[in-house]
């Protein structure tokens, strides 16, 4: 039996083939069933945001254009189609007496720290006082370069902002399938405890009728969910009370279950919400110690710099082989990195002209890639004597604090 009855924060992302119908109508039983249960939920206590899709889909049923069309043209219809969608789900939420209210992100939005805290905040702001936030993506202004793309990701991304304990992504599918979905033997995956390349061979799911993702979009939607700590679930949103269900434990759907590691703050900004600015390669030593032993970086471990960035970048640090090791905020700029790489600390202030931080990548400020063992505890463990890390207690990091 699943425990999900105590995940008491819940992204609820609908996608567009519930919202809408085969002939391009809007779904509204479907609509009402879903916001009855996401009611029901609410008063057994649990915080939700919604996630829906559907405005260019919604638009093009309004202005009933389904031609392809250009960039600008799919904006426009986003933006006739969103009024449409909100104002369904702020009719549908009003006869069970919720309140709601539109937030519309793009990439940009998550990706500095400044408007990631900004949308925490206004999220945040609307659970307290009871409204349940209803977000899209940002369609009628987001292009191609600023876009997420899709909202299984954007469900995903929000629930990194609101701290969620469970995303659950509604979807016309009835979870993940082993073998071609409906064919004799084929059956659902009920439980993911890690995901590989041999789940995602699995997928054999190509986009639904209406939307933009497919079962990829979810299972990349999946790996950040579980990454940050939160378990994700794909459930068929027309099955009765399908919501009810799956937080009652039933098996029902696909349950990704995420590993012991739960990421918490700022640092899950710097996992998943904020753009890499750049690369630091490091030597074996530095990667054992960043890796396996919770250490900072230093700069006597870096050997190469890849990218522009400034003082409180992200930045990805990855091990002699390319792998990544994870990312983390940068002390110095690329420019500073490319001088002191190599180097001990003491020699920084011969180089730079300045004392900076003793680390490239303080430790509290770096979060290690999903599947890395945990390390020790610094403090568990003997002093090591190496070049490679110095321990600095908590909060004498740099200052770029939430
Ligand atoms: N934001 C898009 C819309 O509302 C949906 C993207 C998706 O289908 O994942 O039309």
């Amino acid at each position: 039996m699943r425990q999900l009855g105590a995940l008491r924060s819940l992204v609820v992302k609908v996608g567009t083939g519930l919202c809408m119908r085969d002939d391009g109508r809007l779904d509204g039983p479907t609509l009402l069933a879903l916001a009855q249960q996401m009611a029901a939920l609410r008063q057994r206590g649990c915080r939700l945001v919604l996630v829906t899709s559907g405005a260019v889909g919604m638009g093009r049923a309004v202005l009933d254009e389904y031609a392809p069309v250009s960039l600008a043209e799919k904006q426009a219809l986003a933006a006739v189609g969103q009024v449409a969608i909100m104002n369904a789900w702020q009719n549908i939420f009003g006869l069970l007496d919720v309140r709601v209210a539109q937030v519309l992100l793009t990439r940009q939005d998550l990706e500095s720290h400044e408007r990631f805290l900004n949308a925490r905040h206004v999220l945040s702001a609307l659970q307290r006082r009871g409204i349940l936030p209803v977000v899209n993506e940002n369609d009628s202004v987001a292009t191609e370069e600023i876009k997420i793309g899709d909202n299984d990701n954007l469900a995903s991304l929000v629930g990194n902002v609101v701290d969620a304990d469970v995303v659950v992504n509604l979807t016309s599918t009835e979870g993940l399938w082993r073998g071609v979905p409906g064919a004799p033997g084929a059956e659902i995956v009920r439980e993911v405890h890690h995901i590989d390349e041999a789940l995602e061979a699995l997928v054999h799911g190509s986009k639904t009728r209406h939307g933009t993702g497919g079962m990829m979009t979810k299972i990349q939607a999946a790996r950040i969910a579980t990454g940050y700590g939160a378990h994700m679930a794909i459930v068929p949103g027309r099955e009765p009370n399908v919501l009810l269900r799956l937080m009652d434990g039933e098996e029902i759907g696909t349950v990704f279950i995420p590993g012991q590691r739960r990421v918490r703050g700022r640092r899950r900004w710097i996992a998943y919400g904020g753009k890499v600015a750049g690369t630091l390669r490091v030597d074996a030593g530095a990667s054992e110690a960043v890796k396996r032993k919770g250490r900072s970086l230093l700069a006597a471990g870096i050997v190469d710099v890849q990218g522009r960035f400034e003082v409180g970048d992200l930045v990805r640090v990855e091990g002699p082989d390319g792998d990544k090791i994870g990312q983390g905020l940068a002390n110095y700029s690329s420019e500073q990195v490319a001088r002191i790489k190599g180097l001990p600390t003491e020699q920084f202030e011969g180089v730079l002209g300045f004392k900076g931080h003793d680390e490239v990548v303080h430790r509290d400020h770096f979060v290690l890639e999903q599947g890395s063992p945990q390390p020790t505890p610094p403090h568990l463990e003997r002093p090591a004597g190496q070049p490679v890390s110095i321990d600095l207690p908590r909060g004498q990091g740099p200052a770029l604090d939430a």
